[in-house]
């Protein structure tokens, strides 16, 4: 069975996502943990996480994935950025325990000049100083599409942090199929060679959950614009290859293509038909 889903709002409570998920065949979903441009989060109503978690056990819902905001940036330069990070971090991490068994996702960040060791370094103190051996909760990087200064445009970066977290157990990457296409990696053509050399790099039992995009720019292109699943470079296609690829598709998918509630529900329908064809042999 494919395990997909898309992002969501979080903004009608949890309750409301997992009910949305649902109306739209989803058996999973992606919300932000606050504004994704950063702030103050709303206050845990413990009665609509209940519920939420109801329909996510009574469904079997794969992992939740919650995104951290995009303005979580370790590696900035400036002082009062990287503590602003840090903070949100480490609460993002507390309330996630409400959700238990999920994974939280951030980009690893931008090191705006001070070079990718300096930023690796910024990242890893602070994922060693949060993560917890308790925590229930699997943080996850982004590989990411390379634009401007950011870190994770390449398996040997993300790689580079990983292997000095202290709590192994507790972290993995999220492949963004978008990105990874912007950031060099030929997912349409060579969709094998790509995950070997995953596997040479980080190895695939890092590897979490997916990211399902299409991207509107192409190989090496460093842009990070997503497109519909089948309208951009990587194809409809490449696309129903790494959602049946046997590595892959026990994977949990989530979908961040540009997309209304009601679009999300057609791609899903459509990537389910795909899915189910190709495991009966048609
Ligand atoms: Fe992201
Ligand atoms: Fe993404
Ligand atoms: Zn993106």
């Amino acid at each position: 069975m494919l395990h997909i889903g898309c992002h969501l709002s979080a903004s009608k409570g949890f309750a409301a996502m997992g009910r949305e998920a649902l109306k739209i065949n989803a058996d999973t979903f992606q919300f932000f943990t606050r504004n994704p441009r950063g702030g103050a989060a709303k206050e845990i109503d413990e009665a609509d996480v209940k519920a939420l978690l109801q329909i996510v056990q009574a469904n079997a819902f794969a992992p939740l994935l919650a995104h951290a905001p995009y303005t979580l940036n370790v590696c900035s330069a400036k002082e009062e950025t990287r503590t602003f990070a840090r903070s949100i971090f480490k609460d993002d991490l507390e309330r996630m325990e409400y959700l238990p068994g999920s994974y939280y996702n951030f980009h690893p960040g931008s090191h705006v000049g001070q070079g990718v060791d300096v930023g690796c370094d910024f990242i890893v103190e602070m994922l060693n100083a949060f993560i917890t051996p308790q925590q229930s909760t699997t943080v996850l990087l982004e590989t990411m599409a390379g634009k401007g200064s950011e870190i994770g445009r390449s398996f040997e970066e993300l790689q580079n942090i990983l292997e000095k977290v202290e709590q192994q157990e507790k972290v993995g990457i999220c492949l963004d199929t978008c990105h990874v296409l912007d950031g060099g990696y030929d997912i349409v053509n060579r969709l094998e060679e790509v995950l070997e050399k995953f596997d040479k790099v980080i190895g695939l039992k890092k590897l979490r959950a997916v990211h399902l995009n299409d991207s509107m720019y192409g190989l090496e292109s460093h842009k990070d614009r997503h497109a519909k699943i089948g309208e951009g470079a990587i194809g409809l296609e490449a696309i129903s290859r790494i959602i049946c690829h046997p590595v892959l598709k026990t994977l949990p998918f989530y979908l961040e293509t540009p997309n209304d509630v009601q679009g999300y529900g057609e791609e899903i329908q459509l990537l389910r038909g795909i899915f189910q064809r190709e495991s009966e042999g048609k």
